[in-house]
C-alpha cells in the first residue's frame, strides 16, 4: 500500500482563550506535519453552542500567527476539504447519523433528563449501555410507528451509539503503544441531538477526521478515554482501513505539587498560561499572556517543544527549523511534564541575546514612553548594547526571596537604565556607595575633571580615555567612583567613558556641576 499522506489537524473548541497546553498540542502537530511534508488543518469544533465564547476563534488564530505556527488549510486559511467550522457542516453530519441508524449501529432515544435522573436514582452506577438500554424509551424498545409518531409530534430525541459489549478495542498510539479497552465499560454515547440539530463532539470529530483524510490524531492525554469510542465509530462507518494513528501527548503538570497545570498556578506564581492577553467578554477579567509579558515567540515555541519531548542531546536552544528536523513523536514521554516556568524565562533570555540591539528598541521605546521619556532608536540601541549583559534582581514567587538573574525581558532594562535618560536629581548622603566614594577631595577632583572634559573636542570613548587616563596616571587620582556618583547617583551603570560619551559633553558637565553643588 502506498504511504499515506500525512495530514494532521488542530481542532480547538472556541470556548475561551487557548490554554498553553493547547499551544503545545498545535506545535507538535505542526512539527510533525512539516517534518513529513504533510498538511496541518485548523478546524473549529463549535458544536456545543452553550460553551461558545465570542472572540475565541480570532484569539486562537492571532496566537498562532504570533508564534509562527502556520496552517495549510482550515478556518481563515481555506482549502478544499471545507467548510472547516463544524457549525457550518450540519447537513453533512445528518447524512452520517442516518447511515448509522440505517445500519443499526445507532438508535433513537427519547428519555428525558428527568427520566434519566430517575434511573440513576434507581440503579446504582447507572450507565446507558447494552445492559440497560432495554429498560429505556428508545427505538430498540418501542414499536417503529410509535417512534415515528413521537418524532412527527416534535418530541426531542437523541441518537445514541449502539456499542456491542465484550469486545477488546485496540487503540494504536504512537506514544503509548497498543492500548486495549473492553467495550463493556463504554456507554452508548449521544452522537446527535434533535434539539439543536447538531452532532456531539464525538460524531463530528470522527466524520471530519475521515472526510478531511486525517492520518494522525495528535492531541492531549485528556482525550485518551474517548479514543476507543472513536475507533468503534470508524469501524461502524466502515472506515477502519483509513483509521488515523493516535498520539496522546503527556499532560502539562503544575510547577510544584501534583496535578494538571491550571490558570491558578500561573496567577499564584506569576506566569501566563495563555499565549496572548485575554479579555473575558463576559466577566471583563484580564488574563496575562506571553506576548504582553515580553516573551519572544521563538522562546515560547522552544520552551513548549521541550515539555514532553527532547532531542536526546544536551542541546536546548533549538530553532523552529531544528525542531522540525529533530522532533520525534515516538520519543514523547508518557509521563506528564512539569511546567518549569523559570526555564521559560531562561529561554527568553537566550533568545533576547540572539537579537540585534536594534531589534530590542521598539519594545524598549514603548517602556520609555510609558515613563515619559522620548528618545531615538539609535540612542536606545546604544543603551541596550551597554546594559543587556547585566543582572537584575527579582522576587521569586515560590520562595518570596529576592534573587538575581540575567536580563530576560526588555522591561528588565528600565530600572537599570533610568539614569541614561534622567539626571539624578537628589543624592542620598546615607547611600553606601555615595558615602564611600564622595570624600573630602571629591568636589575638587570633579571640578578638575570637568575642566579637563570641557576642553575636549573629541568626546568619544577614545577621545576621553586618552586625556583622562593620562591625567589620572600623572596625578595618581582615581576619579571613577565619584564621577559615577555625579552621572548616575548610584553604584550602577556601564563603563564611565561609555556613559559620558552617550550623555554628551553638555549633559555630562551639567550633571557633574549639579553633584558638586549638591554634595559639596
Ligand atoms: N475539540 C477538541 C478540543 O477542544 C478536539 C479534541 C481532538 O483533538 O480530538 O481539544
Amino acid at each position: 500500500m502506498a504511504e499515506r499522506r500525512v495530514r494532521v489537524r488542530f481542532a480547538p473548541s472556541p470556548t475561551g482563550p487557548l490554554h498553553i497546553g493547547g499551544v503545545r498540542t498545535a506545535l507538535y502537530n505542526y512539527l510533525f506535519a512539516r517534518q513529513h511534508g504533510g498538511d496541518l488543518i485548523f478546524r473549529i469544533e463549535d458544536t456545543d453552542s452553550n460553551r461558545f465564547v465570542p472572540g475565541a476563534e480570532d484569539y486562537i488564530i492571532e496566537s498562532f500567527k504570533w508564534l509562527g505556527i502556520k496552517f495549510d488549510e482550515g478556518v481563515s486559511f481555506g482549502g478544499n476539504h471545507g467548510p472547516y467550522r463544524q457549525s457550518e457542516r450540519r447537513e453533512i453530519y445528518k447524512k452520517y447519523v442516518k447511515q448509522l441508524l440505517d445500519t443499526d449501529k445507532a438508535y433513537i432515544a427519547f428519555d428525558t433528563p428527568e427520566e434519566l435522573d430517575a434511573k440513576r436514582q434507581e440503579i446504582p452506577n447507572f450507565q446507558y449501555d447494552a445492559q440497560t438500554r432495554g429498560l429505556m424509551r428508545n427505538s430498540l424498545t418501542m414499536p417503529a410507528e410509535e417512534v415515528e409518531r413521537l418524532i412527527n409530534e416534535g418530541h426531542q430525541y437523541v441518537v445514541r451509539f449502539k456499542i456491542e459489549p465484550g469486545r477488546d478495542v485496540l487503540v494504536n498510539d504512537i506514544i503509548r503503544g497498543e492500548v486495549s479497552i473492553n467495550s463493556s465499560i463504554l456507554d452508548d454515547k449521544v452522537l446527535y441531538k434533535s434539539a439543536d440539530e447538531l452532532p456531539t463532539y464525538h460524531l463530528a470529530n470522527i466524520v471530519d477526521d475521515h472526510l478531511m483524510e486525517v492520518s494522525h490524531v495528535i492531541r492531549g492525554e485528556e482525550w485518551l478515554p474517548s479514543a476507543p469510542l472513536h475507533v468503534l465509530l470508524y469501524e461502524a462507518f466502515g472506515w477502519a482501513d483509513t483509521m488515523p494513528t493516535f498520539a496522546h501527548l503527556p499532560l502539562l503538570l503544575k510547577p510544584v505539587g501534583n496535578g494538571k497545570l491550571s490558570k491558578r498556578d500561573g496567577d499564584k506564581l506569576g506566569f501566563p498560561v495563555f499565549p496572548l492577553e485575554w479579555h473575558d467578554p463576559k466577566s471583563g477579567e484580564i488574563s496575562s499572556g506571553y506576548r504582553e509579558k515580553g516573551y519572544l515567540p521563538q522562546a515560547v515555541v522552544n520552551f513548549l517543544a521541550l515539555l514532553g519531548w527532547n532531542p536526546g542531546t544536551e542541546q536546548e536552544v533549538l530553532s523552529m527549523e531544528e525542531l522540525i528536523q529533530l522532533f520525534d513523536l515516538s520519543k514523547c514521554s508518557k509521563a506528564g511534564a512539569k511546567f518549569d516556568y523559570v526555564k521559560g524565562v531562561w529561554f527568553n533570555h537566550q533568545y533576547l541575546l540572539k537579537q540585534t540591539d536594534e531589534e530590542w528598541t521598539p519594545a524598549f521605546d514603548k517602556i520609555l514612553k510609558e515613563n515619559g521619556i522620548e528618545s531615538t532608536p539609535a540612542k536606545e540601541a546604544q543603551v541596550v548594547s551597554m546594559m543587556k549583559q547585566k543582572v537584575v534582581e527579582y522576587q521569586d514567587n515560590l520562595s518570596g526571596q529576592i534573587k538575581k538573574r540575567n536580563i530576560s525581558f526588555v522591561s528588565d532594562l528600565w530600572p537599570l537604565c533610568k539614569f541614561f535618560f534622567v539626571a539624578p536629581d537628589s543624592f542620598d548622603k546615607e547611600d553606601k556607595f555615595i558615602k564611600k566614594n564622595w570624600k573630602e577631595n571629591a568636589a575638587a577632583d570633579m571640578t578638575e575633571l570637568a575642566a579637563l572634559l570641557e576642553g575636549l573636542d573629541d568626546f568619544s570613548v577614545e577621545g576621553q580615555k586618552q586625556v583622562v587616563d593620562a591625567w589620572a596616571e600623572q596625578t595618581g587620582k582615581k576619579p571613577w567612583n565619584a564621577w559615577r556618583v555625579c552621572l548616575v547617583g548610584a553604584g550602577q551603570g556601564p563603563d564611565m567613558y561609555e556613559l559620558a560619551a552617550f550623555l554628551g559633553k553638555e549633559e555630562t558637565l551639567a550633571r557633574m556641576k549639579n553633584a558638586i553643588a549638591t554634595l559639596g
